[in-house]
């Protein structure tokens, strides 16, 4: 246990004095979950009290006064070399302990991490650095345009998203709002058209954006259903799956958002259950950066989706939204019926980082869900 020193930060004075105390510990720009909101959402928070960060066995306490410049020092030791001298570092001071440290994950799949590994302490670390369990006090209320941290747990927490800024009202008020439970005996049972996957081997980053791995995708590649070509834009991973079906959840779920000309989205859900390991997501978790705020670009033409796609494509289909603030609506969602398999070390991996990361199903209101035969 280190034990290091902190003022009371109650005022925004505090927080720009750290902020230009060349700390080491910047503000960092982030994006959400899915392309309409890719704005800055990410910045430094910094509440105050018991618990600075602990990772692993490096455990760092507030306990009296000391300069800001010494937090910094001592978190880095803290974290030891699992943090570069100049990289971007979000620290979380919070009354509670940090996201996912020593609460169960809301899923029983998630396994014990082995604490004395390295890469535990190392993915701990980031977590930790990159995990936005924060509050609104400091950026809702000084007045100084910093940005509203929204969560998955917490005061912040999705209960909550609608109020943090009136642009994310739709969390709150939308009727048509993302994921939702697929009830088998509820949808229309018939004919659908199947999605015609175009997809090329082709270049990505991976980006580590504070609320799930994203992998922001380049090159050739689309679907098309309903009429309409949506390119590929991004996709990023939930554990465990929003979507529920028959009140299950699966261990994790992929999104892969598409985009058409008219700006309208589509997004694919694929299912994830532990099995066998998925070679896309080998290579994707290969490059994937520990600390939030940052992306690594894989090596040219490594990203195929095919890798990625169950053999029976078969779907459910409904009208949704965004399942990140700012919810928007109109998005056209297709859940692909059969999962595809991670291994558990695969699943090991994204959970150190991202514990939970699912919003909670919504009313369906009245939604058709479309179930193809
Ligand atoms: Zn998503």
């Amino acid at each position: 246990m280190r034990t290091l020193t902190l003022p009371q930060p109650r005022s925004f004075t505090f927080l720009h004095g750290l902020l230009l105390c060349g700390l080491g510990l910047w503000a960092g720009t982030t994006r959400a979950n899915d392309p309409a909101s890719e704005k800055p959402l990410e910045k430094l928070e910094i509440l105050n009290k018991k618990k600075l960060i602990s990772a692993g066995t490096a455990d760092v306490s507030t306990t009296s006064a000391a300069s800001p410049k010494e937090v910094g020092k001592q978190v880095r030791e803290a974290l030891g070399s699992s943090v570069a001298p100049n990289k971007k570092l979000t620290l979380v001071v919070s009354d509670k302990e940090p996201a996912g440290h020593g609460t169960a994950p809301s899923h029983s799949a998630a396994p014990t991490p082995p604490q004395s590994s390295r890469a535990y302490i190392q993915a701990r670390a980031a977590a930790l650095t990159g995990h936005a369990a924060v509050t609104a006090q400091a950026g809702a209320s000084n007045g100084h345009g910093d940005e509203v941290h929204w969560t998955y747990e917490g005061e912040n927490g999705p209960q909550t998203w609608g109020r943090l800024k009136p642009e994310f009202n739709l969390c709150a008020i939308g009727k048509r709002q993302s994921p939702i439970n697929i009830e088998e005996g509820n949808t229309l049972l018939g004919p659908a058209e199947p999605i015609q996957f175009n997809y090329t081997p082709s270049n990505a980053t991976v980006v580590n954006n504070g609320h799930t791995i994203q992998v922001d995708v380049q090159g050739d590649n689309a679907i098309t259903v309903r009429g309409s070509s949506y390119r590929l834009v991004q996709f990023h991973f939930h554990s465990p799956s929003e979507e529920q079906v028959e009140y299950k959840r699966f261990a994790m779920v992929a999104h892969l958002v598409h985009k058409n000309d008219e700006g309208q989205l589509a997004v694919v859900a694929v299912l994830l259950e532990q099995g066998t390991a998925n070679p896309l997501i080998d290579k994707v978790w290969t490059y994937m950066p520990l600390d939030a705020n940052d992306r690594v670009r894989m090596p040219r033409d490594m990203l195929n989706m095919n890798e990625l796609l169950p053999a029976d494509q078969r779907y459910y289909q409904f009208m949704g939204s965004l399942t990140t603030p700012p919810c928007s609506e109109g998005v056209l969602w297709m859940v692909l019926k059969q999962p595809v398999q991670l291994s558990k070390s695969q699943f090991r991996l994204f959970t150190q980082l991202y514990p939970s990361n699912a919003r909670p199903v919504q009313p369906l209101n009245g939604r058709p869900v479309r179930e193809a035969q």
